[in-house]
């Protein structure tokens, strides 16, 4: 027997908690179902409890950088507080009852256990079926996975789910990935005064990002003590007990503990997306702008591949929910996708990068200035005045297109030029603006005059 409910969402990661919610809330039946914990991956194993953790890192940092300007500080680094508020205050023990109650206060039914579509809109949980009218909304994410290196798959390696968990800092890491994820823990683990060695396929670091972010980014991780390791093919791997080692072409890398960040998969496969003649093998589920993978299906968060953050899944949770509940747009647009890896220098980018507007064919105008000529650079001082402001210009419609804010809080001064690339301000109006003295946002205007 199945029962009758207006939705069923499947997997509560930030937006499908958020769109159950407001669902309810509008007075709709809806049924979550959560395999792991309401909530999904950012509170408890991703954006919360490593942000927390880089903001300890960066208190160690700053405070290293007392000496010579501010008298001289001794630093004695210790996880054990970071451990503990991680644990405590962030994630309740990786226990979602506060999540779950708020979902139910909110109306929302939650079902704990692995959702499946069995029919169209059917989702059947364990011995329970229910029959969403209105439809299906999927928000199932994704999960770490392993590169095919010989060896590797058996290992005990680390993923973000062990390294958030961790109670004290391993003499020595090795991190396979050298995208976000990689490069925020490489950075926090080597403050703590773990040894830490990045391996990174690619030719460089946050390959995603500018090149000058790549460059900016391993220079300041060598100066560090980081060993950085790009262009790494890396032909197998083992442990034998105590120690992890990556056999590379020119040597093997031996470290006590092997952290893999090196790509995720969508949860999709085995969905039963094929009742609905969707391919469960592609990388993102081809969604509309209301977020509709096809009638009476929507899908919001990673598994769209619109961009892999909390603020997106937030983002398409509500504008999924106008379309479920037959109300009207805006619906989505993804011309000004902010982005922030949290790193020191913290790195701020919106829009496009000066590689993608090329090669979307547009006449484009670059404007790059430094941190550390800037004035606030000047005074910050070195170290910790690293960083960079590159703006990229359509040029044939004088609006900006994408920007990097690469620096000390480089992710809030790209608040700025999110809104000018949201809201295709004109360079010439930016231009006219006026910028506090002695800021680090005030270098936006001289990345303004390069852009000529
Ligand atoms: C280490 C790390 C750091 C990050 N830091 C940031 C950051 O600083 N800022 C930022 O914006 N983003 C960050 N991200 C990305 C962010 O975590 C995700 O984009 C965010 O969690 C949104 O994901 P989602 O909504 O797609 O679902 P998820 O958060 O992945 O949640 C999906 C949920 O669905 C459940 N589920 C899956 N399949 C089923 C099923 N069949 N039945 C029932 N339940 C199911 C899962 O158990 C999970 O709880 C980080 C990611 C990582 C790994």
């Amino acid at each position: 027997m199945s029962e009758s409910v207006d939705i069923v969402v499947i997997g509560t990661g930030p937006g499908g908690e958020d769109a159950a919610g407001r669902l309810a809330e509008a007075g709709l039946s809806v049924v979550a179902v959560e395999s792991r914990l309401v909530g999904g991956e950012c509170p408890y194993y991703a954006c919360v409890p490593t942000k927390m953790m880089a903001r300890a890192s960066d208190l160690l940092a700053e405070s290293r950088r007392t000496s010579g300007r501010a008298g001289t500080t001794t630093v004695a680094p210790d996880w054990t507080p970071v451990a503990e508020r991680i644990a405590t205050d962030a994630t309740d023990h990786w226990n979602d009852q506060v999540a779950v109650d708020r979902l139910q206060d909110k109306g929302v039914r939650v079902v704990k256990g692995r959702g499946r579509i069995t029919a169209r809109g059917e989702v059947t949980v364990d011995d329970q079926t229910f029959r969403a009218t209105r439809g299906i909304l999927l928000n199932t994410g994704t999960s770490p996975t392993a590169p095919p290196i010989d060896g590797l798959a058996d290992l005990p390696y680390w993923t973000n789910r062990d390294i958030v968990q961790v109670t004290e800092a391993p003499a020595s890491l090795l991190v396979l990935g050298g995208g976000v994820v990689g490069a925020e823990l490489a950075q926090i683990f080597a403050r703590f005064g773990t040894e830490v060695t990045i391996v990174e396929v690619a030719d460089r670091l946050l390959a995603q990002d500018e090149p000058e972010t790549s460059d900016l980014i391993e220079r300041v991780f060598t100066d560090q003590g980081i060993t950085v390791r790009t262009g790494a093919k890396v032909s197998a791997a083992s442990h034998d007990g105590s120690s992890f080692t990556l056999s590379l072409p020119d040597g093997d890398l031996t470290a006590e503990r092997l952290l893999v960040a090196a790509g995720r998969r969508p949860n999709i496969r085995d969905l039963g997306l094929d009742h609905y003649g969707v391919d469960d093998t592609a990388r993102a589920l081809p969604v509309d702008d209301r977020l509709r993978v096809t009638d009476g299906l929507w899908a919001i968060g990673d598994i769209t591949g619109k961009g892999a953050f909390t603020h997106m899944s937030m983002y398409q949770a509500a504008i999924a929910t106008r379309s479920i509940l037959g109300e009207d747009g805006p619906w989505a647009s993804y011309h000004a996708v902010p982005r922030v890896t949290f790193t020191d220098p913290e790195i701020g980018a919106v829009g496009l990068t000066e590689a993608q507007a090329r090669d979307q064919g547009l006449n484009i105008r670059t404007g790059t200035t430094r941190i550390p000529d800037s004035s606030r650079g000047w005074i910050h001082g070195s170290p910790g005045n690293e960083g960079y402001i590159k703006l990229i210009e359509d040029a044939d419609r004088g609006i900006l297109v994408g920007a990097t804010t690469a620096g000390p809080y480089g992710g809030e001064i790209l608040g700025l030029l999110l809104t000018a690339v949201h809201a295709r301000v004109p360079t010439a109006t930016l231009k006219t603006m006026i910028y506090a003295y002695p800021t680090f946002h005030r270098a936006i205007e001289s990345a303004l005059t390069d852009l000529g």
